[in-house]
């Protein structure tokens, strides 16, 4: 038997002819059918659409008996067409009864053919259908008429996408392409986002995937191959890019992609077989998506999300289109959807209209996640695959309180939220209620709850909130947020914007923390095995006195005439700390000398994020003024658990004795020395870490703008004392069973505590 009639790109020009005619989808499909079977020479051709209910139908053959059309369903883990659903692979048998999974459907009448070639119709790596074609004679399908196959499948995957088939549905069992997704993930921060999807780095859409010329195509895409390439080497010689560590090692992976003949061959084959450039690349990396999707290796999967930026720039390159152009058309409501952000990003967006953040990455200590909370943007992470599932315009509704996504949901989830909103309303207005009343437990313990802030959005929150203080300014946002290194005046400007805002309440300005995994697009630095243990924060500040003293003189300035709180960020050794605060004193005594106003008062303190300090803490807090404990970082250290790592981040409870310890030392160090301790780490913006922490005689945390609210009403409830009964002892047991967060739970309960 020879293989395909005319091959495969009179296929595809027959085809676009019958995509353009104005007939029902039945009929189209009809003659799709028809088409294939002829020019592959084929008995049968079928084609199976996924369902919303994972199943798969019938929807059109030729061939078969055709009153089986949308009769037959099957399910995913049933015969061969389940097979190759299930494994988003092709498929080629020449005796198809010999294979394990083959099952028979009477009421096909397929019991005479003997050989079978099923392809997914696959779309950014998704299975929404299986393409088959079959004959009755043994036979081995060549590769080129399964690269055939493959390539028409493209076409029936851009038609079912389009939702044109959604018509011949039966009611709740429509195509799956655009079913509604309940996706569970990880709360990184509190809130309701309702709205439609925005892809971070969308994905070009192809729209036009049969080629006129193929010579031309094959040009268009050796082309785009040859300036893909370039600027790739263009950006590793880019002495400031490629010198920023991580990004260098995604540039040269990019760079051996690039050149890699494996991938340029299933490229220009696609082409080969009547795709235009944009298509071929398109159906490889659909191909690849799908086959590594599937694969459970950490780094495999890694590679998959390089695979898919470098298969999106090469698109870019074909259509012409920039990320500036997408950039323009936030809509309101806008939810995020990432596969990963950085901070910068993020604040790089007008925060009016995003409602949400979804992160197919992201741990909860994580900087852009801190960046969320901050901008009160409801931001669930670590869900599968999100970015490859949402199209954008998708109406989606994030939870950042249960950590779940509901993608295209359906109208009664929609109406539960809607009733959810309502109630977190009234919640918000009676925390509104509370604004002003002073935050003492029940048993008559004042704990201060200050927030945490880093940008000029930040400041309303202060009154709205009727936090004590501001107790974590971070102002390396502003920083992040910049292009260029920001000018003492316009840091001047900011800090003084803050003071005022804050009035008679404290604020805390935490000196730059950069390093790690806050980096300055414009900053050189060295690269570095582990940034997180690397030159960061304090260290980089006594190296770069220039970077240090310009901030501090913004800060000394701004705080004419009131009372300023400084602290430096990842002390590690007391002599960090002595040779900080002779900068303080150097350029005090500078202002002082060029007669500038001067603060009434500064306070210098240290943060309590490296554990190396806990041994230290007599020594530290007999020269600092105030300890404030940075539990994101000391628990990252504590476990040696890299906070930005989501396999690592989340693994060990910050709830467990040795970091309650740990935080405990601080605690009893501050009152031994009367010295004011504060916690501002992410932990105490939860109502039961509250509990905690109050417990172990903290009395000021800071926290989160939007946990004021939930942490004040709980403290109102709270029995310090009865909290002490429970927790101090388990931190003296010694069997290694203690499970503080369950007895604390237990207690919250008990007591009625609003957690
Ligand atoms: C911390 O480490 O807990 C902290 C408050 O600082 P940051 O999260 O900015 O590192
Ligand atoms: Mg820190």
């Amino acid at each position: 038997m020879r293989g395909a009639l005319g091959g495969p790109r009179v296929l595809l020009r027959r085809l676009r002819e019958v995509m353009a005619e104005p007939v029902s989808a039945q009929d189209r499909l009809d003659k799709i059918v028809v088409l294939i079977a002829a020019n592959m020479v084929a008995e049968v051709c079928s084609v199976y659409v996924l369902r919303v209910d994972q199943t798969l139908e019938l929807y059109a053959t030729e061939g078969l008996n055709r009153d089986a059309v949308h009769l037959t369903v099957m399910r995913v883990d049933e015969g061969l067409v389940g097979h190759v659903a299930r494994e988003a692979e092709s498929l080629a048998l020449s005796d198809a009864h010999a294979h394990p999974e083959f099952s028979y459907r009477p009421e096909t009448g397929e019991e005479v053919y003997n050989s079978f070639l099923g392809v997914p119709i696959l779309r950014a790596g998704n299975t929404l259908g299986v393409l088959v074609v079959q004959n009755r004679a043994r036979r081995t399908y060549t590769e080129e008429e399964i690269e055939a196959l493959q390539t028409t499948a493209m076409v029936l995957a851009e038609m079912i996408a389009s939702g044109e088939l959604t018509a011949l549905a039966k009611p709740g069992a429509e195509p799956a392409v655009r079913r509604p997704l309940h996706l569970k993930g990880v709360a990184l921060a509190d809130g309701l986002g309702l709205g439609h999807v925005v892809l971070h780095e969308p994905r070009i859409k192809v729209t036009n995937v049969i080629a006129d010329d193929v010579v031309k195509e094959t040009a268009r895409l050796d082309a785009a191959i040859g300036k893909l390439r370039h600027s790739i080497d263009l950006m590793l010689e880019d002495d400031g890019l490629a010198k920023a560590g991580e990004h260098r090692d995604i540039l040269e992976a990019y760079r051996m992609f690039a050149h890699d003949r494996g991938w340029m061959h299933k490229m220009r084959e696609a082409v080969l077989s009547g795709l235009t450039a944009e298509g071929a690349v398109e159906r490889v990396q659909s191909d690849t998506r799908a086959r590594m999707m599937r694969a459970s290796d950490p780094y495999l999967r890694e590679r998959l999300h390089d695979l898919d930026d470098l298969a999106n720039r090469l698109l870019r390159e074909l259509t012409g289109r920039n990320r500036s152009s997408e950039r323009e058309a936030l809509p309101e409501n806008a939810i995020l959807v990432a596969r990963n952000m950085s901070p910068a990003a993020l604040l790089d967006y007008d925060r009016s209209r995003i409602r949400g953040l979804v992160l197919e990455e992201g741990g909860t200590t994580s900087h852009v996640t801190i960046v969320a909370r901050a901008l009160g943007i409801a931001a669930v992470g670590q869900v599968e695959n999100a970015a490859g599932l949402a199209d954008p315009g998708d109406p989606v509704i994030v939870d950042g309180q249960a950590g779940e996504v509901h993608l295209r949901p359906p109208g009664d989830v929609e109406e539960a939220y809607a009733e959810k909103v309502r109630f977190r309303a009234r919640r918000q207005a009676q925390y509104a209620a509370l604004r002003t009343r002073p935050s003492v437990t029940k048993d008559g313990v004042h704990i201060e709850l200050h927030l945490n802030a880093g940008l000029l959005v930040d400041l309303p929150h202060v009154t709205e909130t009727g936090a004590a203080g501001i107790g974590l300014f971070r102002t390396e946002l502003q920083f992040m947020i910049a292009s260029a290194f920001p000018r003492i005046s316009e840091q001047l400007k900011l800090y003084r914007a803050v003071l005022d805002a804050a009035g008679e309440r404290p604020v805390t300005f935490r000196t730059l923390d950069i390093g790690g995994d806050k980096v300055l697009p414009y900053m050189r630095t060295v690269e570095e095995e582990n940034p997180a243990l690397g030159w960061r924060a304090i260290r980089l500040g006594l190296d770069r006195p220039g970077l240090l003293r310009s901030q501090l003189r913004a800060l000394l300035r701004a705080g004419a005439g009131r009372e300023l709180r400084i602290m430096f960020p990842m002390v590690a050794a007391v002599e960090e700390f002595d040779r900080a605060r002779a900068i303080v004193e150097r350029e005090l005594t500078h202002l002082r000398k060029h007669g500038h106003g001067l603060p009434e008062k500064v306070y210098v303190g240290a943060m309590v994020e490296v554990p190396s300090l806990l041994f230290q803490l007599d020594e530290i807090l007999s020269r600092a003024d105030f300890l404030s404990v940075g539990s994101n970082d000391l628990v990252q250290f504590l476990y040696a658990a890299d906070r930005s790592n989501v396999r690592v981040a989340d693994r060990f409870d910050p709830l467990s004795p040795p970091a309650l310890r740990a935080f405990r030392l601080v605690a009893e160090a501050g009152l031994r020395h009367g010295k004011p301790v504060t916690l501002c780490g992410e932990l105490a913006s939860r109502p039961l870490e509250a509990v905690a922490l109050a417990a172990l005689g903290y009395r000021a945390l800071s926290v989160s703008p939007a946990s004021i609210g939930p942490v004040k009403a709980m403290m109102l409830e709270l029995d310090v004392s009865a909290a002490r009964k429970v927790l101090l002892p388990l931190l003296e047991d010694k069997s290694g069973m203690a499970d503080p967060r369950a007895a604390l739970s237990a207690f919250a309960k008990a007591s009625g505590l609003p957690i």
